[in-house]
């Protein structure tokens, strides 16, 4: 007789399928097609309508419309006529429409979780314990934004109209990361689900209905890549958040450049899974099961490159490869099954042509020994071994269930490893001893780092990349202030189109030498330079006459000064007193040369009130110095035994692109917040009134700032500033110029996808403290790093 120990050995899983009754019938009441939302009213599907295909059957389950420039139009006009009223809602009404939407969403969790798992292929398992919850948990803790939104920032207000476009991972959890944030602030919603996936978000308009939201807060547009680029295009909207590929967050980021409109990415990942040798092997097996193989692999921040120390790689593939054999793949009603079907048969041969490619280039795929169905987008879970860095599976985002492996020997070679991508969104980190995974941490560049764990979310846990993972946050605060303004920007006055003449010819008749010739050379990695052009421009001053020269800087030299910049890493690692003691010291020395510096400014001419600027300019110094210790992170609750914690870091090397007024005070006003958090600066002096850098970098010569943590070019401003944009070494960039260069970095930054911030050529007053100083300036200064360490057994 068999023992009890053998049968369950044995003992195969019986089907446990949750009843999609209820939904079939919702479908099928809405065979004829599904239309959009538009100012609280379903429109009928009529033209082109999209099949809408169950990857897990491939049967269509519904057919919705594709939204064409008319109604993208009608959408956005429904959202603008709401503003007034929604924004002007004092918080604590726009908090129960969105604590109704939470409790709501909750009485309808089995309903949503069918939905989803039937429309996108995912599991009911993930749909039911992981999707639907966090969409609940997202509008609750929006609901308190809500509340909170007047008390916890101040002088700001709703951006406006938002266009959203959401990608079919997550369908409803994407719309609730973007519509709740959004609400709460005080902004009106034009979404556009993908249209693989768009059968939540029309549940969800329902649901809106059904707790009676006023109309046009809300408006979804069903279709295409085309109606997602007819929204973020629309003139009258005025914040446009994206989440998908890169390549479309890159044409977004031209389409819209130099609109003015407010931007966040969040793209792609190919994000670093660590396993050091001290970790514990089967939990991190079981990350693994979580990083690659949650959600089909279908996961921006999966867990996709596994790199494992040398001394247990062999052990630990070994364990993997037992772990994966009991994975079960299969039909994702099934309450049983690990794995669903990928979102499409497309997607299916998209994963399947990068596995070939993997396997040409060398590598071995390691698949699970499972049975598939035999109809359906199922794709087997896997991983790669001798893969290498170079290899495009190793590059590129796979996006389904396959993960790629290195070793690597010291904690050095981790980091050297985990960095080797353009991606930058996130890294699970495998180590008992805390120390080590800390330090890790911070060295690993990626906006969200897991310790002794994965692909954890929270509302209230920013969420969001490095580099080409794109920028902005979801999710806590830093999220509320991607929905918020406050709206200074758009304030000013239009400045003038051209900034003074380059001209090198020697200046004849208008000389004015009664003091000695100043020459302004070029400041790079703590030393004067020459340009590398040979070539310098007159300086005119007051009343038009030559009063000296500036150094006329190109493209190398800008690249001289970036690799300089790039040196000068030591400075991100300086304590925040350290720094801060450096901008005092800064301050004190300026100090000295207090009289010098009024007359340089009153020499240009250009400057109404030289002791008041300079007066500033010495304040600044102290608020920044100030500041240095105390724009600090933060801890944030988010699930019970884990200490989350959110980090400001510096990006690295920042630009800074200086406007023609104010050529002292605009200028500090742009590099103090940047070094006060830790990057490195390479700046583009006022073009007209370049002098005052040459006085300047002698104060910065002598006051302790590190060479290379300041550079400073002069010359043609619009020239210098595309390289800037263009460079990949530039990790982001503050312009101050003219319209048209604002548009012109904004387009020239798509191929790296930096943050850009520009003045949008708008003149502001640097005196007022308000526009010219302030918690803005740091956070533009620095990007949030979110990092999950859990505790106890
Ligand atoms: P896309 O980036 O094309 O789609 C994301 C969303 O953008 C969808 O709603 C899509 O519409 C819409 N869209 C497409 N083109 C434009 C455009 N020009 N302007 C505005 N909106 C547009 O992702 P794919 O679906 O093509 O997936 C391709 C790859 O992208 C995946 O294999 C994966 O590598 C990556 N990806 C990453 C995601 C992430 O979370 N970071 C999510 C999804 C994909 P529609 O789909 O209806 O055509």
């Amino acid at each position: 007789m068999p023992s009890i120990k053998d049968i369950m050995q044995t003992m195969e899983y019986g089907p446990a399928p949750e009843s999609n009754a209820e939904v079939k019938a919702w479908l099928s009441a809405r065979s004829a097609g599904i239309g959009h939302f538009i100012d609280g009213r379903f429109t009928s599907a009529n033209g082109d309508l999209i099949d809408v295909v169950n990857p897990a059957t491939e049967d269509v389950i519904g057919r919705v419309a594709k939204g064409t420039a008319d109604d993208v139009d009608a959408a956005v006009a429904a959202a603008r006529a709401a503003f007034p009223e929604w924004s002007a809602l004092p918080g604590h009404e726009r908090a129960k429409y969105l604590y109704a939407i939470a409790r709501h969403i909750q009485k309808r969790e089995r309903f949503f979780s069918v939905l989803e798992t039937m429309d996108n292929g995912k599991t009911i398992r993930e749909t039911r314990d992981i999707d639907i919850p966090l969409v609940a948990r997202h509008f609750y803790h929006h609901a308190g934004w809500a509340e909170l939104v007047a008390d916890a920032f101040p002088q700001h207000r709703p951006v406006g109209v938002c266009g959203q476009i959401i990608p079919w991972n997550f369908p409803l959890l994407m719309l609730a990361w973007k519509v709740a944030p959004a609400l709460a602030a005080g902004n009106t919603v034009v979404l556009k689900p993908a249209d693989l996936t768009p059968m939540t978000a029309h549940a969800f308009a329902e649901l809106l209905v059904e707790i009676g939201l006023p109309a046009g807060v809300v408006n979804i547009v069903q279709g295409d890549g085309e109606t997602g680029a007819a929204i973020a295009g629309h003139p009258d909207v005025d914040k446009v958040a994206f989440t998908g590929s890169t390549d479309v967050g890159r044409i977004i980021r031209r389409q819209i450049a130099g609109s003015g409109k407010k931007l966040s990415l969040e793209l792609g990942g190919k994000s670093p899974f660590i396993v050091l040798e001290d970790a514990d092997l089967d939990a991190a097996v079981e990350g693994v099961v979580d990083a690659i193989w949650f959600n089909q692999g279908e996961v921006c921040c999966a867990g996709s490159r596994l790199l494992v120390q040398e001394g247990v790689a062999p052990r630990f593939f070994d364990k993997l490869k037992a772990r994966m054999a009991t994975l079960r793949v299969g039909d994702p009603l099934d309450k049983t099954m690990d794995m669903g079907a990928v979102v499409s048969m497309k997607q299916l041969s998209r994963i399947k042509t990068l596995l070939k490619a993997g396997e040409e280039e060398g590598a071995t795929l390691n698949l699970a020994p499972v049975a598939l169905p035999e109809k359906g987008a199922f794709c087997t879970p896997g991983f790669f071994t001798d893969s290498h860095p170079a290899n495009s599976v190793s590059q590129v985002e796979i996006f389904g269930p396959v993960a790629t492996t290195l070793t690597f020997r010291t904690l050095d070679e981790a980091v050297a490893l985990a960095n080797d991508t353009r991606y930058g969104l996130a890294a699970s980190l495998w180590s008992e001893n805390v120390n080590r995974a800390i330090e890790l941490a911070a060295r690993v560049k990626a906006g969200v780092v897991w310790i002794n764990a994965t692909n954890m979310f929270d509302a209230a846990a920013p969420f969001g990349g490095y580099r080409e993972s794109g920028y902005g946050r979801e999710g806590g605060r830093a999220g509320m202030l991607e929905y918020l303004t406050t709206g200074w920007d758009k304030q000013g006055k239009v400045r003038a189109a051209s900034a003074a003449p380059i001209d090198v010819a020697p200046a004849t008749g208008k000389a004015d030498r009664t003091a000695i010739d100043v020459t302004a050379k070029l400041y790079i990695g703590g030393k004067q330079a020459r340009p590398d052009g040979g070539q310098s421009y007159t300086v005119y001053g007051k009343g038009g006459a030559a009063i000296g020269e500036a150094g006329l800087a190109n493209r190398k030299d800008v690249r001289n000064a970036v690799e300089a910049a790039n040196k000068a890493t030591a400075w991100g690692g300086v304590t925040a007193h350290n720094r801060a003691q450096v901008l005092y010291f800064l301050a004190e020395n300026l100090e000295q040369r207090r009289d010098e510096f009024v007359a340089a400014l009153a020499a240009t001419g250009a400057v109404a009130k030289p002791e008041e600027e300079f007066e500033a300019a010495i304040r600044r110094c102290f608020w920044y110095a100030a500041q240095a210790d105390k724009f600090d992170g933060a801890v944030t609750a988010t699930k019970s035994q884990h200490v989350t914690m959110t980090v400001n870091e510096p990006f690295g090397t920042i630009g800074v692109v200086a406007p023609d007024e104010a050529p002292l005070l605009a200028l500090l006003s742009l590099i103090l917040p940047a070094i006060t958090m830790g990057n490195r600066v390479v700046a583009i002096a006022s073009q007209a009134h370049p002098l005052i850098a040459a006085r300047l970098y002698q104060v910065f010569e002598t006051s302790d700032i590190p060479a290379g943590v300041v550079n400073l070019l002069t010359g043609e401003r619009d020239a210098l500033a595309k390289t800037l944009a263009e460079h990949d070494d530039v990790a982001a960039l503050w312009y101050c110029g003219s319209e048209d260069g604002s548009r012109m970095v904004e387009v020239a930054s798509a191929g790296n996808l930096k943050p850009i911030w520009s003045d949008l050529g708008r003149l502001r007053d640097w005196l007022d403290p308000r526009f010219g100083q302030g918690q803005e300036y740091l956070r533009r200064a620095s990007q949030v790093k979110t990092i999950w360490l859990p505790y106890g057994e």
